[in-house]
């Protein structure tokens, strides 16, 4: 038996934003490429040590990016689009990263299941490979350096380079052959260098869809068989499925899975193992920030164990996705800080599970006792008497439905004009707002001064929406600052850390809420910034609150009880904040839930079973509210195709979805599916800068009227407007009710 541990990839931003603060300087000009770049390397390099130091035998290289490392390997193998051909070295990076000089950059996806984002490659036929890897070699060999034989380094697997594509006009077979040849000699290359064992990184093996790629599989590993150097295939973030008895026969010398998350161990029990490969035991929870917990995991360990007799441990994925350090987050109480765990505490888990395992009693950093007691200490510390529980419990049918059916509230709801108009909640945060809120949190401004201040953008912004003639107004949003934030913030059951930075996307970082106990609401939220709004109007302000499910998806959650009752949690105290702003005077209120399609898992079979719950934990929010109050949903980036059913069970009253980047594509799949309520048509792309005109406008809104029943439809902008700056907003919103009011006319309704 043996038995190492191993990393698959590290974070890379750097512990106190370092690559971020760099990039950002860089692309101001205030900084030079080659400092850029040193900077880039000192954070992997410190990442390198850290690894190192705490024992990991085989660490991941090479998946530090100065943006994304899709993005890296579309460059290392020359899939460059037609249009940054102009362009060359960190300026093409650039424009493929985020556009310039007018040319669009590659378009932005999320990365599986995660909230990361990866910049999708663009394949046109006119694209042929070729190899421009420069970089990973002059990495290398600083791994060599540093790290010697630990050293492994890590590649985007040509299928799921491929899988993640836009192929236009190619067909995957003929490109996967094209570059097969230059993976082939990445590894030869590797070799010479010193390299003895490499990491192929496969996650789209656990997509659905996996079967149909076997023969290009079996085609590409038979190739790189020849090249001498032991590869270990590495997949996470769900199990094989389908795929697993023909994987484990592929010629590579160490297959990693992930025991997290879908049921790879089930898999192995049923098909057992092919006896010589080396088996990466992806079982440190890379997404998600708690210690673990040695009694749930030793027993799946020891099972696989009995079946397979060479093992590595290590996490799940990339940690990546996880912060570097929890000691770091000195504000927060020590009975939770002691059970968190990032990034360097979950390589001390690695080390730990790896000791126990091979049945060592080295001096180890943590040990099952003081594990045992740290989550003592956090029980007694986390432990409610809010009676949640028995609310959970006391949930009956009527608590998720509402008192009257859509076709029969409608009559009762607020009147409004033919093709009403609105927002979507936000409104310009501007460089003095968010002065504003630090300065609060900072205390150079006491609640008094502060609310006042807000007072003042909500009366500019209500005053504005007035003149522009918007039919349903909003108070925008300056009080928040992240949609999730703001909530957690006031909830009970919510953590923040300081430090707690993952990547979102390129120079994009959040710092997730950890969800660490029982939620509980113990005052209104919104209600106060509401009310004010609706004082100064006699247009109905709608309310804006964001969803359980959006909560959920984009924050740290509990692993002791299951999502869905965290997100039935979150519903009841946003019911409760429902019942107080319907008391306060709101008409209309939206709950927003941009994340609820995001969250779908990556497995098809395992759709309803999310969809059932995330839709109660909707309704279960909303159906509190009178048959008089209508409820408006949001959700951005939207395909409705395959759960328009899902959407209609949420039963809102109405939705407002994007529609402008997508050529009404998302409108028809809802005219299609039969969705009978109300629908607010994007009606332009608040992503973009560009102010749209009337005409634009309405054609868009033409489209509209050919799809769906005029009574169904609403006019918007297609998600918030607090990226946009207020030179863009106004005329675009006067052009929207302009366009509104010349269709009215047109069609007779004024
Ligand atoms: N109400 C939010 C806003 O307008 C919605 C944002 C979102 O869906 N991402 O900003
Ligand atoms: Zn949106």
């Amino acid at each position: 038996m043996s038995i190492i541990t191993s990393t698959v990839g590290y974070p890379r931003i750097g512990k106190n934003r370092e690559v971020k603060k760099a990039l950002e300087s860089f692309w101001r000009d205030e900084l030079t490429a080659d400092k850029l770049l040193q900077i880039v390397r000192e954070v992997e390099e410190t990442s390198w040590k850290i690894q190192a130091e705490t024992g990991i035998e085989q660490i991941g290289i090479g998946d530090a990016t100065l943006y994304d490392q899709v993005l890296d390997w579309s460059v290392r193998f020359g899939l460059i689009p037609a249009r940054f051909q102009p362009f060359t070295g960190l300026e093409r990076y650039e424009a493929m990263a985020r556009g310039k000089d007018g040319v669009p950059a590659l378009e932005m996806t999320k990365w599986f299941d995660t909230n990361y984002h990866y910049l999708v490659p663009e394949i046109t036929s006119d694209i042929s490979p070729k190899a421009d890897w420069g970089d990973f070699r002059e990495m290398v060999k600083r791994g060599l350096t540093i790290l010697g034989k630990k050293a492994v380094p890590i590649i985007l697997g040509p299928l799921t380079l491929l899988r993640l594509s836009r192929l236009e006009g190619v067909n995957l077979g003929d490109f996967l052959s094209k570059l097969l040849p230059l993976y082939s000699s990445l590894l030869t290359e590797l070799k010479e260098l010193g390299i003895e064992e490499v990491q192929l990184h496969e996650p789209a093996l656990v997509f659905g869809d996996a079967p149909s790629l076997k023969e290009h599989f079996q085609a590409a590993y038979a190739e790189f068989a020849q090249a001498d150097v032991a590869i270990n295939l590495v997949t996470y973030f769900d199990d094989l499925g389908e795929t697993f008895p023909w994987v484990i026969e592929l010629p590579v010398a160490a297959i990693s899975l992930d025991f997290t998350r879908g049921r790879n161990l089930d898999l192995i029990k049923t098909y057992g193992w092919q006896g010589k490969k080396r088996l990466g035991i992806g079982i440190v929870d890379a997404r998600n920030i708690w210690l673990l917990r040695p009694q749930q995991i030793i027993p799946i360990v020891s099972e696989i164990q009995a079946l397979v007799s060479d093992i590595s441990l290590q996490p799940s994925a990339s940690l990546q996705f996880v912060p570097y350090d929890s000691r770091r987050e000195k504000h927060l109480p020590e009975q939770l800080r002691n059970v968190l765990s990032f990034a360097e505490q979950k390589l001390q888990e690695v080390n730990f599970l790896a000791q126990i395992i091979a049945g060592n009693n080295r001096e180890e950093a943590l040990t099952e006792d003081l594990i045992t007691a740290h989550w003592e200490a956090f029980q007694k510390f986390s432990t409610t008497n809010d009676l949640v529980e028995e609310k959970l419990k006391n949930l009956t049918v009527k608590d998720f439905q509402r008192s009257l059916s859509y076709s029969l509230r409608l009559s009762e709801q607020v009147a409004l004009p033919p093709l009403p108009t609105t927002t979507i909640g936000s409104f310009p945060q501007t460089q003095e707002v968010r002065k504003l809120r630090l300065k609060y949190k900072q205390g150079e401004l006491n609640q008094t001064e502060y609310q006042k201040a807000i007072d003042a953008e909500i009366a500019k912004c209500i005053q504005l929406q007035e003149e522009i003639g918007l039919d349903v107004l909003v108070h925008g949003e300056f009080e928040r600052t992240d949609m999730v934030e703001y909530f957690g913030q006031q909830l009970v059951g919510f953590a923040f850390t300081e430090h707690g930075w993952v990547q979102s996307y390129g120079s994009r970082y959040v710092r997730p809420p950890i969800i660490y106990r029982d939620v509980v609401r113990n005052a209104p939220m919104t209600v106060r910034e509401f009310q004010f709004a609706q004082s100064l109007t006699k247009k109905p302000v709608k309310a804006m609150l964001t969803g359980p499910v959006t909560i959920i998806n984009w924050s740290f959650t509990r692993t002791d009880i299951p999502r869905r009752d965290q997100a039935f949690q979150i519903a009841i105290a946003l019911r409760e904040e429902i019942a107080d702003l319907e008391t306060a005077g709101a008409q209309v209120i939206q709950v927003d839930e941009p994340a609820l399609r995001e969250g779908l898992p990556l497995k098809v079979e395992r759709w309803s079973d999310y969809l059932s719950w995330a839709v109660d934990a909707f309704r279960l929010t909303t159906a509190i509210a009178q048959s008089q109050t209508q409820i408006h949903t949001h959700m951005c980036y939207s395909e409705f195709g395959d759960i328009i059913k899902d959407i209609e069970r949420l039963d809102a009253d109405v939705l407002s979805i994007e529609n402008s980047r997508s050529n009404n594509r998302t409108l028809q799949e809802i005219a299609q599916g039969g969705y009978s309520h109300q629908v607010g048509n994007g009606v332009y792309d608040i992503h973009s800068p560009v102010v749209p005109t009337v005409e634009q406008l309405i054609s868009q809104l033409q489209e509209g009227t050919a799809t769906l029943p005029l009574k169904q439809i609403w006019v918007n902008p297609d998600c918030g407007l607090k990226t946009r700056r207020w030179e863009e907003v106004i005329p675009a919103l006067k052009n929207m009710v302009e366009a509104t009011k010349k269709l009215r006319d047109e069609l007779n309704l004024s």
